[in-house]
């Protein structure tokens, strides 16, 4: 069947983001898409973390950077600080773009623990842009700098969920998507195709249509409730089960880090992602291990500044739906799955989503392979994930609660003991099925966390250690130099994108 009326069930982060990715679609064919959103419902109402693929996402669509960020109040990001993870004290930065560079076609983490073993001290960091960058508070664009000698600067945002949402709908609205108000009390499916063929609002208000994009968060009205296509829970992996968020303002004028923190407690851990104009905070717990009034507690106590709200209470399964695209339903975002958001790769998620939804689809009508492609290509990226996020909660060495002797004691999934043990064995890190994080990511938490590199890649021992050692010294000095020419995070915001 055809497809005529693209209906959007929900106005969130992935509402909106596909309505404005999707409305591109429209231009110059007979397509008309809704996007149904309920202010009584309301959104999730956290989400403002994300990773760099998020910055080729607005591009994508015509999205004005510093527009949006100043709409926003939004921030730079260049990493995720992991603070208490492997032990208590412990600190480290999971950073965008690479370590070093490939030096005679060997990553640079071998050369790096070829040169320690031979008795340089220097950690793997200092040949990081993004991370040097962030403990200085600096930033600035690639095309602000212009080095032959240095990579790109890899980074993404902080943006303020409820203001990025507001942002779309106007950029969505303006390219022809019509919002309609109102609660979905009813879905109907077509009695001999099992489709779904419409749905019915609480003023009684019928809209039909042919392709339903499920976005209505984690009930999941229509993949869920309608069409029944059950979960496959991870909680035994990935044990967190609530959150409770607080923003708050920055009182002592200090500009915002270039960077998230995540923060390691008794049994779960704490974010803060700051913006312009207030600094997102939240605490992510095991409801087995942690009452909600404790966890509370713990966030209250470990912010700085005066709360903008009340407490934000939320509850989640960590897993995925068995299938995202089902008949002619689509889901994205929340109602497609859950992990938490360690590494922020819910949004990512939904980019990846819509990307491999509009290159997919047809508007001849749906068939069965496209589906499976869906689904199987998503399937896999979230396995990826997982398996990332676990090794987080897995590679540590605390004993100081009934938590952490779970998670570092549980049995893995076979996919990342695999990914462990090759990398103990000679620090090799293989990038499967496009996953999403890189060999510099899974390095940086493996070695953050206290796994160490057994050995190297045994080519690593035919360079030419003087020569080698000079590059480095240079890598180092032309990164150092480079930071410390950079505008502070704060005065770059102020000139390019001051929050509105
Ligand atoms: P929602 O925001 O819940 O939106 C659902 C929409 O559906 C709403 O508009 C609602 O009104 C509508 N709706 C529901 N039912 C009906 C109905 N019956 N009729 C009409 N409309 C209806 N992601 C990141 O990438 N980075 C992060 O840092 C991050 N932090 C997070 C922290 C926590 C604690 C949680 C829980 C999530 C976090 N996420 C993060 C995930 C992120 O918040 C979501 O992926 C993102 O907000 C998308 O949510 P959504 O649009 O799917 O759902």
């Amino acid at each position: 069947m055809a497809i005529n009326h693209i209906i959007i069930v929900g106005g969130g982060t992935a509402g909106w983001m596909a309505a404005a990715a999707m409305s591109r679609l429209m231009v110059g064919r007979e397509l008309a898409i809704t996007l149904v959103e309920s202010e009584a419902i309301g959104t999730v109402g956290v989400g403002e973390a994300t990773i760099p693929p998020f910055v080729g996402f607005n591009e994508l669509i015509g999205i004005n950077e510093a527009e949006m960020l100043s709409a926003v109040g939004g921030s730079f990001k260049l990493g995720i600080q992991f603070e208490n993870w492997g032990k208590i004290g412990d600190s480290y930065i999971h950073p965008f773009g690479a370590y070093g560079y490939a030096m005679g076609g060997i990553g640079f983490h071998h050369v790096w623990h070829k040169l320690m073993q031979e008795g340089d001290n220097r950690p793997l960091q200092v040949f990081n842009l993004e991370t040097m960058a962030a403990y200085f508070g600096k930033f600035a664009r690639t095309q602000d700098y212009q080095r032959d000698d240095l990579p790109p600067i890899n980074y993404a945002y902080h943006l303020d969920a409820g203001r990025y949402a507001a942002f779309l709908r106007k950029f969505a609205e303006a390219r022809g998507v019509v919002r309609q108000e109102g609660k979905v009390v009813d879905v109907a499916l077509d009695s001999e195709s099992g489709d779904v063929s419409a749905i019915t609002l609480d003023d009684g208000r019928r809209i039909g249509g042919d392709l339903f994009i499920d976005c209505s968060g984690f009930r999941g009205l229509l993949i869920e409730q309608a069409l029944e296509t059950g979960y496959e829970e991870w909680t035994h992996w990935l044990p967190c089960d609530r959150a409770v968020a607080l923003p708050c303002a920055r009182e002592d004028g200090s500009p915002p880090p270039p960077y998230t923190r995540a923060t390691a407690h008794r049994a779960g851990w704490q974010w803060q992602v700051p913006l312009q104009h207030r600094n997102g905070n939240g605490h992510v717990y095991c409801s087995a291990h942690m009452e909600d009034d404790e966890a509370l507690d713990i966030l209250v106590g470990n912010i700085a500044g005066k709360p903008q709200a009340d407490p934000n209470f939320l509850r989640f399964v960590t897993g995925r739906r068995k299938k995202f695209w089902n008949r002619n339903v689509v889901a994205l975002g929340l109602s497609a799955g859950f992990m938490e958001p360690l590494e922020s790769t819910s949004i990512h998620l939904i980019n990846t989503g819509i990307d491999k939804f509009l290159s997919l689809l047809s508007l001849d009508g749906i068939t069965d392979a496209q589906r499976d492609t869906f689904n199987r290509l998503t399937g896999r990226e979230y396995a990826r994930i997982r398996d990332f996020l676990v090794l987080h909660y897995n590679a540590t060495s605390r004993d100081d609660s009934d938590f952490w002797n779970y998670v570092r004691t549980m049995d893995v999934p076979d996919s990342l003991t695999e990914k462990i043990e090759v990398f103990k064995a000679n620090g090799q890190i293989f990038r499967e099925e496009d996953e999403l994080f890189t060999d510099t990511s899974w390095a940086a938490v493996m070695l953050g966390q206290g796994i160490a590199m057994g050995g190297h890649n045994p080519m690593a021992e035919s360079i030419d250690t003087p020569q080698s050692r000079k590059e480095i010294d240079e890598m180092e000095q032309s990164i150092r130099f480079l930071v410390q020419h950079m505008p502070g995070h704060g005065e770059y915001l102020a000139k390019y994108c001051p929050a509105q």
